[in-house]
């Protein structure tokens, strides 16, 4: 690699960020022959931000394509989009971004991407998701390779902390690098950075107090630093700081980085208490990946933000195998003081929520069964069945944030403005203007989508710039 150590004095373009956005961005910009530099906060073991923790990317195609079966037009994919965001999407953007996906794909192979067969079992992603063989560590690590040959320079932690922003056209970028203060010129600039999910403060000035509790899935260094600096000089922001990705994972996750293992799937199977040990919410509501997306939030309004999922004996090989194991006990008081709950009023919720459940001979683990409880509120509407077969287990929930939508607002060439105007060599890609896309809500594999798509338009209009 150009593990840049010494570096010019002015590229063509410079791009902030080392994860996938950022280096869609800096091969397409190498491949027209630009002179091409990364600035990457993160030491080269971190090098590559969220998109290291990712598996998939979702695909439009109009025929087998890849690892993906039969087909997935443009209007089913936005159908998709705009369930999951209530509306709440730019549908020219969206489009765009789908359209352009099925190109895509064949390109990430041909940057040194490899796919993994279909999944035998999950149908729908089998056609709709296309996973990464070893991963996002694998496909970033293909990527730096592929750009290294393209003659990119890196610089490892390299923190961005300022654009100089005239007359709307960035006039340099200031970093930090090796406890030095640098200044570094481009013809253009491409903003690759992510969002703000890993600055408590940012998150708390949204959320309020809450937010001290939540944990962070991914990077530690997407604080946005850049993101905040391009707002203060009035830099046209769209979204909304409280609306993000937030998952509910395990409590016992790190407060960063614990990635897609910290995941929990055992809800549907479940009663999910407070820390007053009561019910707030229907845990049957829908097939889980349909609904994994909600619990972030739904725990986020909890007391100290925090859920207890309380199984029993019958369930605990209904879901994939969690990380840490989960808290144990023979009898539920038992399980109550090991978790810190009141014994009393979990022994109260869960003899209410026994009582309220049926015939439970239609139960099924994989569709909606209609298992309901009766003359209960919070129902639960599937998957009803009674707490009473030893051992019961137990397993803590936070939110986790996965990321945050608040971002640069962009136009279809992905390029930045102000209020007075385009931004003549300002893109940007990725999590840090996924909010001109979405509004709220989340379909899987579609971050993926977005950080190429854009990546790869920014990395041609920067270079187009600049030549
Ligand atoms: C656990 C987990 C699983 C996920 N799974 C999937 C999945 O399967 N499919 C999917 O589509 N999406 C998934 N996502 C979301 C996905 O990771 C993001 O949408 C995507 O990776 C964003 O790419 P990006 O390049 O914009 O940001 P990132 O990959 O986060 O890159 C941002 C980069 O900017 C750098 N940076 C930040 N600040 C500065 C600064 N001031 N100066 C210099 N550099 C800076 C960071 O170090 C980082 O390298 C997942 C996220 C998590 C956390």
């Amino acid at each position: 690699m150009n593990d840049a150590t010494s570096l010019a004095t002015s590229y063509d373009v410079a791009i902030i960020g080392g994860g996938n956005a950022a280096l869609c961005a800096a091969m397409t910009a190498a491949e027209t022959g630009a002179s091409v530099l990364i600035l990457e906060t993160a030491p080269k073991p971190y090098r590559g931000g969220n998109s290291r923790h990712t598996r998939n990317f979702r695909c439009m195609h109009s025929g087998p394509l890849g690892p993906l079966v039969e087909d997935y037009s443009e209007d089913e994919y936005l159908a998709d989009l705009m369930k999951v965001t209530g509306g709440k999407t730019d549908e020219h953007l969206a489009r765009l971004a789908i359209r352009s996906s099925e190109e895509c794909l064949p390109w990430m192979q041909d940057h040194g991407v490899h796919f993994q067969p279909s999944l035998s079992g999950t149908l729908s992603l089998a056609r709709t998701n296309a996973f990464f063989m070893g991963g996002g560590k694998s496909l970033v690590n293909a990527y730096y390779r592929t750009a290294q040959k393209l003659g990119v320079d890196v610089l490892y932690e390299a923190h961005v902390t300022h654009l100089e922003l005239n007359d709307n056209h960035i006039d340099w970028i200031d970093y930090t690098h090796d406890r030095a203060d640098h200044r570094v010129t481009a013809k253009s600039v491409i903003v690759a950075s992510g969002g703000f999910q890993a600055d408590t403060d940012w998150l708390t000035r949204a959320w309020g107090p809450a937010a001290q509790n939540f944990l962070i899935r991914g990077t530690p260094y997407n604080r946005g630093v850049v993101l905040a600096d391009l707002l203060d000089q009035d830099v046209d922001s769209v979204g909304d700081p409280t609306q993000c990705h937030a998952v509910a994972i395990d409590g016992r996750a790190p407060k960063f980085d614990g990635g897609i293992v910290t995941r929990l799937d055992c809800v549907p199977f479940s009663i999910v208490v407070n820390k007053n040990a009561e019910r707030f919410y229907d845990e049957g509501e829908d097939v889980w990946p349909k609904r994994y997306a909600i619990w972030g939030r739904l725990v986020a309004g909890q007391p100290d933000q925090v859920g207890y999922v309380i199984i029993d004996a019958k369930s605990l090989d209904l879901f994939m195998p969690s990380v840490f194991p989960p808290l144990k006990s023979d009898t539920l008081e038992g399980l109550a003081a090991e978790m810190g709950l009141p014994a009393d009023k979990l022994r109260t919720t869960v003899d209410t929520f026994n009582a309220a459940c049926g015939d439970t001979s239609k139960f099924h683990p994989t569709e909606l069964d209609g298992v309901t409880t009766t003359g209960l509120t919070p129902a639960k509407t599937n998957w009803a069945r009674p707490i009473t077969e030893p051992p019961f287990y137990g397993y803590s929930l936070r939110t986790g944030v996965t990321f945050t939508y608040l971002g640069l607002k962009v136009d279809e060439n992905a390029q930045c403005s102000t209020p007075s105007g385009p931004i003549k060599n300002l893109w940007a890609a990725g999590e840090t203007m996924a909010g001109s896309i979405l509004g709220q809500g989340y379909l899987a594999g579609f971050g993926m989508t977005i950080g190429t798509v854009f990546g790869r338009i920014a990395g041609r209009e920067a270079a187009a710039y600049a030549n």
